[in-house]
């Protein structure tokens, strides 16, 4: 009879058990662990442990007795308890711990991974056939174009060009507060979600997990049905609008036209081929422009196949990388996602955002929480945990490229070819925060100084060694020298509690 297989949390879709691609036997019989030791481990946000245990059960109801869910301390314990010593298959896991883990187990046999565009020997055919060139994400992305043949026409891009980014920039709508378009797709909780609640509050009450966040009506898909109606959603009614005003960040318009997508694609619950076809098929029907297509199909061909493969091609010491000796800890309020009075407006209100949601856009990711951190020298590590365990979509491989190298440019270039952080003024022209801000993005020094743009030149000041030799950082690093103010700003900084 067919060996039992083993499904991860985050392998939840149909494709994941397609024989065809890898998968187990039509018939293998079906096993899942919940493992309580997960939620021990980091105090996570509590909306992220609800929904992925919601989206695992929710599954597991669906496949019916196809499936044994074991509700289990560890993996191994819980496998222990469901095969003994048999053996099952499972699908390459997407951490390095739960790599190690399958593989330390004898009877249990590794499948290929599923749920990307690029295997990962076709990524290191490309990497390997390099040589000393750089891995950068927009050489990456228009091979994947190429050999996937996403938005091409013949062996020329669509439109002409590879690289639509320059309309892809604009600073939000002038006197806007919203981008006006329709509402993302939001589920209905069912009674598997209320049974998660009771447990969750029963854990929290037995004071074996804590949790930072809000317990909200859960707002991102569970299943695979939920998913698909979210992607449907995004391409019909926001696809067209994504890309002018993807940078941009409006004060109440969380979403924007961005598409949530990315817990559901965590999870498993989409391909990420379903969405680039079908993206590409509303362009081609001319439902979509081009900039917008492109925009989206360029953060999951490109960001979300290279972050996948980077995780797996560097080595494993890559998440301890920390060139530039950044040691800080994390302050309580940013820990807690309970930011106190006295704090500049865009990051307040975006930590406002990630407790009661678990979810912000890429922009205040990178260019407010990881720009603060950047400048305020927190320990990489650490803020790689904050990133995992306060975001519904946040997974070890997302994260460690996301905030080592391209967050926090711990790894000294080897993803970006220069660090992501700012001052006031570009969060000023890509945002409406500053205006009701009681800091002022022009002022370094002072009672009014804008906590970004002193910490931008702070950190240029400490870094200016390296930084000068980096040609992308060069002539900002020599605008240090024009400020007159630079020892009151140094001064100021050095006595700035966090
Ligand atoms: P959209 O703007 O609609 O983009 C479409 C999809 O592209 C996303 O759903 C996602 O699947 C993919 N994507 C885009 N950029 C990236 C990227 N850099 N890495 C991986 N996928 C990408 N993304 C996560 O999925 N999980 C994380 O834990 C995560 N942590 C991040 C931490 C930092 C510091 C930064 C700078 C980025 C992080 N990202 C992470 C990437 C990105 O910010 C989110 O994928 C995106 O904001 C999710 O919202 P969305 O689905 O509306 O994205």
């Amino acid at each position: 009879s067919p060996v039992p297989h083993w499904l991860f949390g985050d392998q939840l879709g149909p494709h994941f058990l397609d024989p065809a691609r890898g998968g187990p036997h039509r018939d293998a019989p079906l096993l899942m662990i919940e493992s309580r030791s997960v939620f021990r481990r980091r105090r996570f946000h509590r909306a992220k442990a609800h929904l992925v245990l919601s989206a695992m059960r929710h599954r597991a109801a669906e496949l019916g007795s196809r499936v044994r869910y074991v509700k289990a301390d560890t993996y191994r314990e819980g496998l222990r308890e469901a095969v003994g010593d048999a053996r099952v298959t499972v699908r390459h896991p997407t951490s390095h711990a739960a790599l190690a883990l399958v593989r330390d187990l004898p009877s249990v046999q590794v499948l290929p991974a599923r749920g990307f565009l690029v295997t990962h020997d076709e990524f290191r055919s490309w990497a390997d056939g390099r040589g000393t060139k750089s891995l950068r994400q927009e050489d990456f992305y228009r091979w994947v174009r190429q050999t996937h043949d996403v938005l091409m026409e013949g062996d020329r891009p669509a439109g002409g060009r590879w690289n639509l980014d320059h309309d892809n920039r604009q600073p939000p709508p002038r006197g806007a507060t919203s981008l006006g378009v329709p509402a993302p797709y939001r589920p209905r909780e069912s009674d598997i979600d209320a049974e998660v609640r009771a447990d969750l509050d029963r854990w929290e009450r037995d004071g074996d997990v804590a949790f930072v966040g809000e317990d909200a009506p859960r707002a991102f898909p569970a299943t695979r049905r939920e998913a698909l109606a979210a992607l449907t959603r995004f391409l019909e009614h926001r696809l067209a609008t994504f890309g002018a005003h993807e940078d941009a960040v409006l004060s109440q318009d969380s979403t924007m036209s961005h598409s949530l997508l990315s817990a559901p694609l965590n999870l498993g619950l989409l391909d990420p081929g379903e969405c680039v076809e079908r993206a590409e098929a509303r362009w081609r029907s001319g439902e979509a422009p081009l900039n917008s297509v492109e925009g989206f199909v360029r953060q999951i061909a490109g960001w979300r196949e290279y972050v996948w493969h980077v995780y797996w091609y560097f080595e494993e010491q890559y998440r301890a990388s920390n060139v530039l000796r950044h040691h800080g800890a994390l302050p309580g309020w940013f820990s807690d996602l309970s930011p106190g009075a006295d704090g500049a407006h865009c990051l307040s209100s975006t930590l406002d955002q990630v407790r009661s949601t678990g979810w912000t856009h890429h922009i205040p990711r990178l260019m407010i929480l990881g720009s603060f951190a950047l400048q305020r020298g927190w320990e990489p590590g650490a803020v790689t945990d904050w990133f995992h365990r306060s975001f519904v979509d946040g997974y070890d491989w997302v994260m460690v490229p996301n905030v080592v190298g391209m967050s926090q440019y711990a790894d000294g270039g080897r993803m970006t070819t220069k660090p992501y952080t700012s001052g006031g003024a570009y969060i000023d022209r890509m945002s409406d925060f500053c205006g009701s801000c009681r800091y002022r993005p022009t002022v370094r020094v002072g009672e009014e100084a804008c906590p970004f743009t002193a910490g931008y030149w702070n950190l240029l000041h400490r870094h200016r060694e390296r930084f000068e030799r980096n040609a992308r950082m060069a002539q900002a690093v020599r605008g240090l020298d024009r400020l007159s103010d630079l020892d009151a700003l140094l001064e100021q900084e050095r006595e700035r509690r966090d």
